[in-house]
């Protein structure tokens, strides 16, 4: 009989029939039970506006210098972002697709697109990087906060930071964008990656000199590695996807820049006009943050769902049991094996879990059939390519219709794409190819 932390399967499923399902690798829909109105959720909370608002003025700072490292981000003079595109195509396919009408207005928000290192993981990888940069500057009397950044581009900054290690564990993306900034600051980094790793990631790390030590073992293991290596040295610095408040705060802004951006585009958003947004998960940082900052700003005018592979549906079950970091999807014989890279985690961050319990409304899985289907569909629909991740959100609004009738024409739903423009052209093929075979897609329950 197998016993996962002291008790039986069936006390588990009895206790919670929604595991049942869950570790049947289902595409399942959980409705969070724990959300709580936004006043309520943030008490006592470890973050709060201000934090983000310290984050955006940091990036702000920053600007400057990546303006000069980065001169593809000339016309957003310097601000790392990506544009919100309407998706009336894909809606309209997803619709047919699923059987299941959307009511309201569909948008993608394009972090597939984001410069320096297309994935979500532009937003909190670079921040952290950037902060410690920072940090190391102001200790060292060779920076005020009023500067002009840009000088940090020059060689005297890169000598000095040769001096330290930055070492990250990652599935892939967060070490590509960690990687890639570090090494343009003039860091010395170690990438620690999972078997899951695509080549393509390795290979472009390793051209811009950054030090790749592979694993065999899953994205938790290639963490402990990472964190275990910096404890020797205090010239390291090591940046935790599990726990950084940092790299969270990273995220976060994204809500501040969205704002904006829904602004001008004139979408509304009001609790009679509510935005639903649909966010891939891995450890929960990216769509944690980018959920905390959303509801920070937009309250209870603002819903978030988190999207799952089947085979690694790790917030969701540390969610449902409360267990949080102190589960893993192997505990109930999952095997986390899945083509969504960037999201094949077993256990997801304690940190974040406990942040966004009260804070989401829901979390669903997506199996990788699925994935690859929808890869080609917004490859045929809208003209864009996003890695397996990155489609998950668009099976969010048919799940979020079924269980909350009150969906209107007035809503607005966002697919949050958080990955793709980097992927080597034979690989996209290929991609697509494989999504072209998957005919059906298994309803949505
Ligand atoms: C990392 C990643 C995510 C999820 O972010 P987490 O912080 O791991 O939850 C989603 N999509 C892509 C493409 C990613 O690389």
């Amino acid at each position: 009989m197998t016993i996962v932390k002291g008790k039986t399967m069936e006390k588990w499923i009895s206790e919670f029939p929604d595991l049942g399902p869950v570790i049947n690798y289902t595409p399942f829909y959980w409705s969070n039970p724990y959300v709580k109105d936004n006043k309520t959720a943030f008490q006592g909370q470890p973050l709060q506006l201000k934090d983000i608002q310290d984050a955006e003025e940091r990036l702000k700072r920053f600007a400057p210098f990546i303006v000069k490292a980065y001169p593809e981000t000339e016309k957003t003079r310097g601000i790392i972002e990506s544009p919100l595109k309407k998706g009336n195509q894909i809606k309209e396919r997803m619709e047919t697709i699923t059987g299941q009408r959307i009511p309201g207005a569909l948008y993608i928000k394009l972090d597939s697109h984001l410069p320096i290192s297309g994935s979500i993981k532009a937003r909190g990888g670079i921040y952290e990087v950037l902060k410690y940069a920072e940090t190391l500057l102001l200790e060292h009397n060779l920076l005020s906060e009023k500067d002009d950044y840009s000088k940090i581009a020059e060689d005297k900054y890169r000598e000095f930071f040769s001096q330290y290690t930055i070492l990250v564990g990652s599935t892939g993306n967060l070490g590509l964008s960690i990687g890639v900034i570090s090494a343009k600051l003039g860091f010395r980094v170690v990438v620690h990656m999972s078997a899951d790793a695509k080549k393509w990631k390795k290979d472009l790390l390793r051209e811009r000199g950054v030090q790749v030590v592979e694993h065999p073992s899953d994205y938790s293991k290639a963490v402990e590695e990472g964190r275990k290596e910096a404890e020797n040295d205090p010239q390291s610095y090591f940046i935790d996807d599990e726990n950084s408040e940092d790299l969270f705060l990273g995220y976060t802004v994204a809500a501040i820049r969205l704002k904006k951006q829904l602004e001008e585009q004139e979408i509304q958003v009001s609790l009679e006009k509510p935005l639903h947004v649909y966010l891939p998960c891995g450890v929960g940082g990216g769509p944690g943050g980018v959920a905390f900052g959303l509801k920070a700003i937009f309250g209870d005018a603002v819903k978030c769902y988190f999207a799952e592979p089947t085979h690694s549906p790790c917030m969701l079950i540390g969610m449902m049991t409360r267990m949080h970091n102190e589960i893993s999807v192997s505990d109930f014989g999952l095997d986390n094996r899945t083509a969504a890279d960037g999201l094949a985690v077993g256990r997801p961050s304690g940190f974040v879990g406990k942040v966004m319990e009260p804070l989401i409304e829901g979390i669903y899985t997506v199996s990788d059939e699925q994935m690859f289907r929808l890869i080609a569909e917004m490859a045929d629909e809208e003209g864009v390519h996003l890695e397996p991740s990155a489609v998950t959100g668009l099976m969010g609004p048919s799940y979020v219709v079924q269980n909350y009738p009150k969906v209107t024409e007035e809503d607005t739903h966002l697919i949050w794409a958080t990955g793709g423009s980097m992927v080597p052209d034979e690989i996209k093929k290929a991609e697509y190819q494989k999504g072209l075979e998957y005919k059906i897609i298994p309803d949505a329950k």
